[in-house]
């Protein structure tokens, strides 16, 4: 008996379905499955080297590697329950970093408020860190960005000289990759999109995030610093009954006492299990299937502009955002009057393709674009079918709206 059709109703209902389009995670790698399995079963635990060892010594040779690929030349790195953990990660230790004396006296220690730069673009997890720092979100100043969406260099001087004026304390910029790192750092893995990053190696930390497009299944999340014993620096407590100094192999195995949790889940497994089984060489195919993809669903949607409204001709990563055109609008000249009845109409689309079930993409508002389509091809199971027939279901269940 073959039990592959069963097995594919399964990825089907868990979201390995390559017609389930709508998150940065999409698709299912079945070698990171296994690897979830396996964690599962070993049930243990990353905070010493002593309940984890080989699991560790996996951490310590993945993020060397990554580290490797990013640019940094020593350095340290954790895996943190998602990318807007580590996003705090990186605010912390740049504080740490600054002020030292904040772990022990607290706000009382800064001479003045703090404030942190980002895009006007970036996560919202920037603000969620802002706020959990004790800045306040007001503190987390918002650099204007370009037509293409990047941050603006003179601006963020701007901003920063701004705020010294008023007496603040700037002490962290986080920038972004196209519009996010986390979500992009995957393209470092392919000689054809790695110069999108270019630059990556003067920051002093990054997130990179393996559960999106390195399809690494969920979830799974590293941030990488260029200076090494920052993390433990900024976040050790020296629990004495976890972390003794007088065990019989060398304590810097422990990983526990570089974070905040006490115990951390194993999220390396699956992840160094998916990278033995591709390689390198895999992991680059991976990369480019995505983004040749991703280039076959833009061609498509310009060869049917009487159907799709590209918003951007040229997108930087795999997300590709449209609106479509129901009959009625055809004839209706593209701009911001079409835009906004076009707004009204995505969002009873979708309800249209989840009541149908065959496919679903997400939708979204953006500055002054009403809601439009933002398709993501994160999964390796993608295929230029399933960009045809989503093209096809669209103007199926829209056509008459
Ligand atoms: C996806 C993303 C996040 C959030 O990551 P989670 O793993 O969902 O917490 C934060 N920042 C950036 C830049 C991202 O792309």
């Amino acid at each position: 008996m073959n039990p592959l059709p069963d097995f594919q109703i399964l990825f089907q209902l868990f979201g390995g379905h390559p017609r389930f389009m709508n998150q940065l995670s999409c698709g299912f790698e079945v070698i990171s499955f296994a690897g979830e399995i396996i964690t599962a079963a070993a049930n243990t635990n990353m905070f010493t080297y002593e309940i984890a060892p080989v699991f560790i010594l996996m951490e310590q040779v993945t993020m060397r590697k990554m580290r490797e690929i990013i640019g940094y030349k020593n350095g340290d790195s954790i895996l943190a329950p998602g990318g807007s953990i580590s996003n705090l990660y990186a605010a912390m230790c740049a504080r740490h970093k600054m002020f030292p004396q904040y772990k022990e006296k607290g706000m009382a220690a800064i001479p003045g408020e703090l404030v942190m730069f980002t895009s006007v673009h970036s996560h919202y997890s920037l603000k969620g860190s802002a706020a959990t720092l004790g800045l306040g979100t007001d503190n987390l100043i918002l650099v204007p960005i370009d037509k293409k969406y990047r941050m603006i260099p003179s601006e963020l001087d701007r901003l920063i000289q701004e705020q010294k004026d008023k007496g603040k304390i700037p002490f962290f910029v986080c920038a972004t990759a196209g519009t996010t790192a986390a979500w992009g750092g995957g393209v470092l893995l392919s000689r054809n999109t790695r110069h999108k990053m270019a630059g990556v190696e003067r920051s002093n930390s990054i997130t990179w995030n393996p559960h999106k497009l390195m399809g690494v299944l969920l979830q799974c999340s590293t941030v990488h610093f260029k200076e090494d014993g920052l993390l433990i620096s900024c976040n050790q407590m020296c629990a004495d009954y976890l972390f003794q100094q007088d065990k019989p192999y060398d304590v810097n195995y422990d990983t526990g006492d570089k974070v905040i949790q006490c115990g951390r889940h194993n999220d390396i497994f699956k992840f160094w299990l998916l990278w033995r089984s591709k390689g390198d060489e895999g992991f680059e195919k991976h990369i480019d299937h995505l983004f040749e993809m991703t280039a076959y669903l833009v061609e498509q949607l310009k060869a049917h502009s009487d159907k799709f409204e590209l918003l951007f001709d040229d997108p930087d990563c795999t997300n590709v955002c449209f609106w479509y055109v129901p009959y009625r609008l055809r004839t209706m000249k593209p701009g911001p009057e079409r835009h906004k009845i076009l707004g009204d109409i995505q969002p009873i689309l979708k309800g249209r393709m989840m009541t149908s079930g065959s496919f679903m993409i997400g939708y979204q508002p953006l500055d002054e674009y009403p809601n439009f389509f933002r398709n993501i091809i994160s999964s390796q199971a993608v295929s230029k079918e399933d960009i045809d027939y989503m093209m096809e279901e669209l103007d199926r269940l829209g056509y008459d709206l």
